[in-house]
């Protein structure tokens, strides 16, 4: 069975280094344009005849010579792919990209036989704590102190420069996984993951994000705040600009870390576990937590529960998104649509008496529902 994986590494790229990075960020960026404007006028969408054209493009303009060429490719393959998506959506154009959004580069790892021997164009060595990549050659790297070697089949890296001013490379790895002989389930946990509270068990606990990522956020604010009332583009401006940028990206990691850690435990202590089909867009937000970090932390919590699970021959399910999970008494299994309203935070069931936890009661109708997806798979 594959999977796959990335890797994120922080690059220290040195200053010769640094040129090329931003060069080759500017020649994917002129690629790009270039061919969505002949898409535009003379509607060639054909990938092989943009790749085709590519040559010749690089003959007139000769500074597209001095990157990494593969990267130049995974430029018109990105191309591809926004406008295919942008096919059937309305009022969705492919949009140029920008010197003044978030710089990345994709680049594909090419293997090649010389002597009988495998060169890879992008290598990692954790133990010296380098990187290879085309044109640029060795990078200092860090991340994933614990562990000696990548396992497994580079497919790409993206090079990315935060508005930190950081960099980073994302390496998209496939791996083999043995699939573990499944346990004999002895344990079994519902999650009901939520706005008010991250992630709910069956068990009857909620983790929340920690403290420290609130003291973040409240920091945030201050700065937002700070950031409203400054002169736009003054130094000061981007100076508070910075600040926020690298605020942002420690709650990112911090979040991360803490996700990590739950879904490990979770996955450790249990043998089943079940939570929601995420249809996130159609939930309601409230004003603390923006849309889009939800959208990441559920994406990323489900994704690493399938993942652990499947490390550890443990089962998870996945109910469908419709099933009222928060409006079943978990006792009796009356139905209350009153309940939709999400401030109400006590479920109280009018038939039986049963009062719990909102959240709660529903990670138990959760662990009910895929109990059943469970006994449907190991009798068919
Ligand atoms: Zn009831």
């Amino acid at each position: 069975m594959k999977t796959f994986k990335t890797y994120q590494f922080r690059l220290y790229p040195n200053h010769k280094q640094i040129a090329l990075i931003s060069k080759t960020f500017g020649c994917v960026r002129f690629v790009f344009n270039h061919y969505l404007t002949k898409q535009k006028e003379e509607g060639i969408k054909n990938i092989s005849l943009l790749c085709n054209d590519l040559k010749k493009l690089q003959e007139d303009n000769a500074f597209l010579k001095e990157v990494d060429n593969c990267a130049l490719r995974c430029a018109i393959f990105s191309l591809h792919d926004v406008s295919v998506n942008n096919i059937n959506k309305e009022n969705e154009s492919t949009k140029y990209k920008s010197k003044y959004a978030k710089q990345s580069y994709k680049t594909n790892n090419i293997n090649k036989i010389y002597k009988n021997k495998l060169y890879s164009s992008i290598e990692i060595d954790l133990m010296k704590r380098k990187i290879k990549l085309p044109k640029l050659g060795l990078i200092n790297i860090r991340g994933y102190r614990n562990q000696k070697e990548i396992k497994g089949r580079i497919i790409n890296a993206t090079i990315v420069k935060e508005n930190t001013g950081k960099y980073y490379a994302n390496i998209l790895v496939e791996e083999d996984i043995i699939p573990q002989t499944k346990v004999k389930p002895k344990n079994i946990i519902g999650i009901d993951l939520g706005i008010k509270d991250l992630i709910t068990t069956s068990d009857g606990e909620k983790y929340n994000n920690e403290k420290h990522i609130i003291k973040y956020e409240k920091k945030l604010k201050q700065f937002q705040r700070k950031l409203a009332n400054q002169k736009k583009r003054s130094k000061n401006y981007y100076k508070t600009k910075k600040k926020i940028a690298r605020i942002h990206c420690k709650i990112k990691n911090a979040r991360k870390h803490h996700i990590i850690n739950v879904v490990n435990k979770i996955v450790l202590d249990n043998d089943i576990i079940i939570s929601e089909k995420l249809q996130v867009n159609k939930m309601i937000y409230n004003n603390n937590l923006s849309k889009y970090i939800l959208d990441a932390s559920f994406t990323m919590i489900c994704n690493l529960i399938s993942h652990k699970a499947k490390l550890n021959g443990k089962y998870y399910y996945q109910i469908n998104t419709y099933y009222p999970s928060s409006q079943l008494c978990s006792k009796c299994n009356h139905k209350e649509s009153k309940l939709k309203n999400l401030n109400i935070r006590t479920y109280k069931c009018p038939h039986c008496g049963l009062e719990l936890d909102r959240d709660i009661n529903a990670s138990i109708n959760i662990m009910y529902e895929g109990l059943k997806l469970h006994y449907q798979k190991i009798t068919t």
